[in-house]
């Protein structure tokens, strides 16, 4: 058997559309723009061509884009300055500081600094309590981007086992928060967790962002499961770097029902999450309905 592709990048190309529609709407009938500001610090190659993509998609959509690029060296105290500058914009609707920082900047103190209300990331404490109990949050674009493209395969999940490899704050956490909202029965795994092939072997929905290359192997997965590979990692093959995920995709495509690819999956839906998060947050800010997208 050859699972379904799940092609994130057509996927995304639809939804940043449908972005594009409701930020066109919302200037003609209320004269709003969203403004995105993307804070990036230092010259991390990653970071830098991923902050482009993000520049690049705001212009697309024909939301403002106020991008800050600052050197490493930059101290907090610059830093938490120019986050409430943004915070006191009216034209700024979202905000995002592009991680990791440097050592000298602790990520908490600046994630807390963002005004919940223009948190398009998703990481304030405010909006990580708000999603845990179920009420209205801006939820991080990743694990949104991952709920997006299950729900290519799956109308619901009610009744379904997920298992979500991986428990950290930006992805692994969130993302069993959301699945869990959409009534799938959610465990969670980690370093600690007892024989975790045992356990992907039961899932329906199996959905990892661990960060290790190709680690989880064809013969783990659940003939027919729905494969949501969240890692990015860079590998030398023949020399060359090469971009693959945390499944094995090779073995796994052969056996999953449905799988995302890596480059083309879950990476291109992130950016178009971000993207109806900043619309999502100038409709707030603005106190107007926010448009199902
Ligand atoms: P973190 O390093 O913060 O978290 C990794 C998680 O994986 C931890 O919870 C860790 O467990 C768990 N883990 C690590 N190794 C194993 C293992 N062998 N078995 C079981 N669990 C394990 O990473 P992130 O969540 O930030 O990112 C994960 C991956 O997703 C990375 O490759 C990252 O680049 C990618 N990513 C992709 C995005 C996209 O847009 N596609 C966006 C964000 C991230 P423990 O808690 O016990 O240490």
């Amino acid at each position: 058997m050859s699972a379904t592709i799940i092609d994130g990048k057509s996927l995304a190309a639809d939804l940043r559309a449908a972005v594009k529609a409701e930020v066109q709407r919302l200037r003609a009938a209320h004269g709003i723009v969203p403004g995105l500001a993307v804070v990036l610090l230092g010259d991390d190659a990653a970071s830098r061509s991923y902050v482009a993509s993000k520049s690049r998609a705001v212009a697309e959509v024909g939301m403002r884009p106020f991008d800050h690029h600052l050197p490493a060296s930059v101290s907090e105290t610059e830093l938490l300055s120019l986050v409430q500058k943004f915070n006191a914009d009216p034209a700024v609707h979202g905000i995002l500081v592009q991680l990791p920082l440097p050592p000298q900047i602790s990520a908490q103190r600046i994630i807390a600094s963002i005004n919940p209300d223009k948190d398009v990331d998703g990481f304030h404490p405010l909006n990580a309590g708000l999603l845990v109990t179920g009420l209205p949050a801006l939820a991080p674009c990743t694990p949104l981007a991952c709920i997006k493209l299950i729900k290519t395969i799956h109308s619901s999940l009610a009744n379904r086992d997920a298992l979500m490899v991986g428990r950290s704050h930006i992805v692994g956490n969130p993302l069993a928060q959301l699945m869990l909202k959409e009534n799938a029965t959610v465990t969670i795994a980690h370093t600690r967790t007892r024989d975790l092939p045992a356990l992907c072997r039961r899932a329906e929905i199996l959905c990892v962002a661990i960060g290790r290359a190709q680690f989880i192997r064809g013969d783990w997965i659940k003939p027919g499961a729905t494969v949501i590979d969240i890692g990015i990692n860079h590998i030398e093959v023949d020399g060359k770097s090469r971009l693959v995920g945390d499944i094995n995709f090779a073995e796994a495509v052969e056996v999953a029902g449905a799988i995302t690819p890596v480059p083309g999956g879950v990476g291109p839906m992130t950016i178009a999450c971000l993207l109806g998060n900043t619309l999502r947050a100038a409709c707030m800010q603005a106190g107007l309905p926010v448009p199902e997208i």
